[in-house]
């Protein structure tokens, strides 16, 4: 479905947001403008709407091609499936379905282990780097797997115990009624923390964590064409869960420094090219700069303020069509000098004198004025 806003903003969620936020905020809306509840005209479309960008955010590959490219990158993946097949799950369904554990403490399902945090590397490179693409290694603190237990928690030798007050469940479930129809009502086991299992015998470099603080240290490759604010989504990678828990994602998120004489819009690159009126007027070879240094260009006579040279393929590598690049855009400015000495005064208004042009004396009356000024 196409709509003007991102994903992130539909759910509104930041672009940092993790799997939890986006399913609190789905939740959310979905309690809001799921058609089985909502009486508004508009609400079926509002949800498919909602539907769409919860079926992108909260699958990690396609978020992170979202995040690179946007909708255009999912191509067949695309964004409008409806995972339910033909028309809408019900809304008990779908609470069923998405949220048996979310009614008490988040992470709470049956016997689950919670995943480690999200971790954001924020990761400055320069402009070329961005444009070529490269290699990276970046480190940093974070925690990390214990070895000695090998992420659960217990020590050498012994096993966690199933937990005898949910019987490994990980949840207390109670059942009411409501005006929605029958709702479930789900909590973590207070005994376990949801784990289902109880480690009696902890693990001593980890105290029974199952992850420990560790310095990583990680290559990152960047792509060709990569812009400021994108985030390299790095699943597995962020910190681990505790007691052998998913581990949460690495975002790295890239900034570019700005280049000194190239703005760059999308995969396009701007260049001004300051002229004088004589060089404008009687053509010229000047130094431009592009992405693979200064070049030489040839200026034509007679070119006018405001033209834009058009060197294609010399901008920015698209992130996903490889091969394709943008185009490099020198643009023309003209520049009307301000002072004159007095052999160039005395050339242009021969010049004018030749052209039949009506220019004033040196000292007129504007001049006069502008001194009075200042
Ligand atoms: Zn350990
Ligand atoms: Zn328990």
């Amino acid at each position: 479905m196409a709509t003007d806003r991102s994903y992130y903003e539909i759910l509104g969620v930041e672009r940092n947001a993790d799997d939890a936020d986006i399913k609190r905020a789905f939740r959310k809306l979905a309690q809001q403008w799921h058609p089985d509840v909502s009486a508004d005209p508009g609400a079926s479309d509002k949800f498919k709407e909602i539907n769409e960008a919860y079926q992108v955010l909260s699958d990690p590959k396609r978020r992170q091609i979202y995040d690179m490219v946007g909708t255009a990158g999912l191509g067949d993946m695309g964004g409008a499936g409806n995972p339910f097949g033909e028309g809408f799950p019900g809304f008990g369904d779908l609470f069923d379905a998405f949220f048996s554990g979310m009614g008490g403490q988040a992470g709470a399902r049956r016997g689950r282990k919670a995943s480690g945090s999200d971790l954001r590397y924020d990761l400055r490179i320069t402009f070329e780097e961005a444009v070529r693409g490269i290699e990276k290694e970046i480190d940093f603190d974070m925690l990390d797997r214990c070895g000695t237990c090998s992420g659960t928690g217990a020590a050498p030798g012994s096993t966690p115990t199933t937990c005898k007050i949910c019987d490994g469940r990980g949840e207390v479930r109670s059942v009411r009624q409501t005006m929605l129809g029958q709702m479930v009502n789900v909590s973590a086991c207070t005994r376990c923390n949801g784990e289902g299992r109880i480690v009696d015998q902890p693990c001593q470099p980890c105290r029974g964590e199952g992850r420990v603080q560790r310095h990583k240290a990680l290559r990152v490759s960047i792509p060709p064409g990569i812009d400021e604010g994108h985030q390299i989504r790095l699943s597995g990678e962020g910190e681990a869960g505790p007691r052998g828990g998913p581990a949460g994602s690495l975002y790295v998120a890239v900034h570019v420094t700005p280049h000194p004489q190239l703005r760059r819009d999308g995969s396009e690159l701007y260049f001004e090219l300051p002229l004088s009126i004589a060089q404008a007027s009687l053509g010229t070879r000047t130094k431009i700069a592009t992405v693979e240094g200064e070049e030489d260009l040839e200026i034509r006579a007679g070119t006018q303020p405001g033209t834009e040279i058009r060197l294609r393929g010399r901008g920015v590598p698209h992130l996903r069509r490889s091969g394709a690049r943008g185009d490099l855009h020198v643009m023309i400015r003209v520049h009307i000098p301000t002072k004159l000495s007095k052999r160039q005064r005395q050339l242009l208004e021969e010049y004018a004198a030749d052209a039949g042009e009506m220019v004033l004396p040196s000292g007129g009356i504007l001049d006069r004025m502008k001194d009075v000024i200042g």
